[in-house]
């Protein structure tokens, strides 16, 4: 499952961040989704939670931030939101677009104490 994977990776990290700082507990995570990587936040969360337990990230709030899939367009330099996977310039109709956001997956923050 795709969400266990990326939970796995962002529950390591948050461990690591809790380590380097001596926390005894970690509170809360902020993480970014981008659109593009197709994370469903109630999988995601349920699958971090799982993972969590017993450790020092268990019953941490997982936030997840949903970036939407943006493009330019590399004929008339437009930038816009891409929607339904349609990457076509809203303002020429040109197929060049280069992807702005919405291809990231990463952790923002980690909250200790
Ligand atoms: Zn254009």
């Amino acid at each position: 499952m795709h969400e266990m994977t990326i939970a796995q990776g962002i529950l390591e990290l948050a461990l690591n961040t809790a380590s380097s700082h001596g926390a005894g507990k970690i509170t809360g995570i902020k993480v970014l989704a981008g659109e593009l990587t197709g994370v469903v936040p109630e999988a995601l969360e349920f699958g971090f939670a799982a993972l969590a337990e017993g450790t020092l990230a268990a019953g941490a709030c997982l936030l997840i931030t949903i970036v939407p899939l943006t493009g330019r367009c590399l004929d008339c330099g437009a930038e816009h939101r891409v929607d339904k996977y349609r990457f076509i310039c809203s303002s020429c109709g040109s197929y060049a677009i280069e992807i702005v956001s919405g291809r990231e997956l990463k952790v923002e923050s980690v909250e200790v104490e």
